[in-house]
């Protein structure tokens, strides 16, 4: 239902241009977090408040509308994005523990349903599946012909996206779904999709979405947006439109107006997560940084840690490269191109006719970082990068793409490595 054009339009990290000093990017840094610290433009009057009851219903309402409910719940020791039957398979009562490598399930006191940051799988999982059938030929007696699509594409609702992966989200949008060559599974499926936003109250030890301006507030890119208020006996959620289609849907849920009680501490909720990022990026000038220590040996480094596997591209809800593969059966009548994410950690990824341009692990690891933030701001429009932390989590060494920018910049990050 989010137009194509919808993106979170305070998620624009600075194009950097500057060579500032320390202290004056510090003092951007603080700014940053400050203004991020949405909800400042809410008014009363666009609010409802939503008991647990009601978030239940809204899950309910979505599914009778035809959608497939998709939301995060616990499995195999962690959060996952999986296919939901109703808000009872949410994590009510979970949060998390994440550092460089590192990520654990808690348990908490009390029954926050959105108090567990980003897990591993971001919501490219359906948005752009990690393995799809492209298309299938058969040949017979008179020719070939080419079997249709198995399956209408499908109406996610997709419950509980928090700021960065909305950022994320916009990021593919711009290269999958309006691009001069969209994507047409891509575009149906965002085409088709509600989005329910859940503003961020407890970032993670790996979290930094607000020193680039893409959280810990949904800013746009959303049709319900949600800020859970959890404070002693008082569990609600504050619930905003973002779309006619989000108009249209809270009517039906059981509500009852905000108080300017209850939107003072949805802002609270969001000002106080915004500075307890367990990391910082300092976005500035990262682009001429980057370029200025292409021959650096700290990308040598770097390498000795890095194993190449391509975690924190498969987790990176921004990435989007894929590969096909062609294969055929053993009578040779049928044919078929499959279509699955790719990595640029991949050897055979940056293979041309003679070899790969990138065979070294530092090289590889130097164009996954110069891209995300050096390049791509050049490409389409803003960083790579939204801060949601999921590579240095799930890196099995612990790699930290904050703590690399440091080390370039000759600093060690607040926050940042091992
Ligand atoms: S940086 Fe970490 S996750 Fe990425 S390829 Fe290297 S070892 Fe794997
Ligand atoms: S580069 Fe890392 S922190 Fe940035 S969006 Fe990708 S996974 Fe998240």
């Amino acid at each position: 239902m989010v137009a194509d054009s919808a993106s979170p339009e305070t998620c624009r990290p600075r194009t950097p241009t500057t060579t500032e000093g320390a202290a004056a990017r510090a003092a951007a840094l603080a700014d940053v977090a400050l203004a991020d610290v949405a909800l400042a433009d809410v008014a009363l009057a666009d609010v409802v408040v939503l008991s647990p009851p009601g978030l239940a219903a809204l899950a309910n309402a979505l599914i009778g509308d035809g959608y497939r409910l998709v939301g995060p719940t616990v499995r195999s020791e962690a959060v996952v994005l999986e296919e939901l039957e109703s808000a009872d398979e949410l994590p009510w009562g979970w949060d998390v523990d994440a550092d460089a490598g590192r990520y654990r399930l808690r348990r908490r006191a009390d029954r926050a349903v959105f108090a567990h940051a980003v897990g591993p799988q971001p919501w490219k999982r359906f948005l752009l599946p990690p393995a799809s059938l492209l298309w299938r030929a058969r040949r017979g007696e008179s020719g070939f012909s080419v079997d249709p699509p198995e399956d209408p594409l499908p109406r996610y609702a997709l419950f509980g996206v928090r700021s960065c992966d909305l950022a994320a989200i916009a990021v593919q949008d711009r290269v999958l779904a309006t691009s001069a060559h969209p994507d047409s599974g891509y575009r149906g499926r965002r085409a088709r999709s509600f989005v329910v936003a859940a503003d961020c109250a407890t970032p993670a030890g790996t979290c930094f979405c607000s020193s680039l301006g893409c959280g810990p507030a949904a800013a746009g890119g959303y049709d319900v947006a949600l800020t859970e208020v959890v404070t002693g006996e008082e569990h609600l959620f504050l619930a905003r439109a973002g779309s006619a289609a989000g108009d249209a849907v809270l009517p039906r849920l059981p509500s009852r107006p905000a108080t300017p009680h209850d939107l003072d501490a949805a802002r609270a909720v969001v000002g106080e997560a915004a500075q307890r990022m367990g990391r910082r990026l300092d976005p500035d000038g990262l682009p001429e940084l980057l370029a200025a220590h292409r021959e650096d040996p700290h990308w040598n480094e770097v390498a000795q840690r890095c194993l190449s596997c391509g975690n924190c591209t498969l987790v990176c809800p921004t990435c989007f490269c894929t590969t096909v593969v062609d294969a055929t059966d053993v009578t040779g009548t049928v044919a078929e191109r499959r279509r699955h994410w790719d990595s640029c950690f991949d050897l055979d990824f940056s293979y041309l006719h003679a070899g790969s341009v990138r065979a070294s692990t530092s090289a590889r690891y130097r164009h996954w970082i110069s891209h995300k933030l050096g390049t791509w701001p050049e490409q389409f429009g803003t960083a790579g990068c939204v801060g949601c932390g999921r590579c240095i989590t799930w890196c099995p060494v612990g790699i930290d793409i904050t703590a690399e920018i440091a080390a370039l910049r000759g600093g060690v990050p607040e926050g940042g490595g091992l």
